[in-house]
């Protein structure tokens, strides 16, 4: 992956990064005030997108980036772009979550 690259999915990275960061804050005090029964769901999903993003940025920083860690191909900067905080190839993505989702 070019340099250039990897810097524009790093800033796309920062940037989802900090819209989530808002988000959970609106989320924990929908939480608190008991707002609405679709606060929780959205905490925990909120929460799991902001560890991939984390788990991301480490990848970036020790050169693992844009290896799938199931198989260890290049994903596709097509799908990089789409999820830059993708861990896995599509098609490992897929079987992962067939085994934990079916
Ligand atoms: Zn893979």
């Amino acid at each position: 992956m070019k340099p250039s690259e990897k810097d524009r999915l790093r800033r796309a990275l920062e940037q989802r990064r900090e819209t989530l960061v808002h988000e959970l804050d609106r989320d924990a005090s929908r939480v608190r005030e008991n707002l609405d029964d679709q606060a929780v769901p959205d905490l925990s999903r909120d929460d799991a997108e902001l560890q991939d993003i984390e788990a991301a940025r480490r990848r970036l920083d020790d050169g693992s980036y844009g290896l799938c860690t199931d198989c260890g191909v290049e994903i596709g900067l097509e799908r990089l772009h789409a999820e830059p905080e993708a861990a896995r190839c599509i098609d490992c993505q897929r079987r992962h979550e067939k085994t934990y989702r079916a």
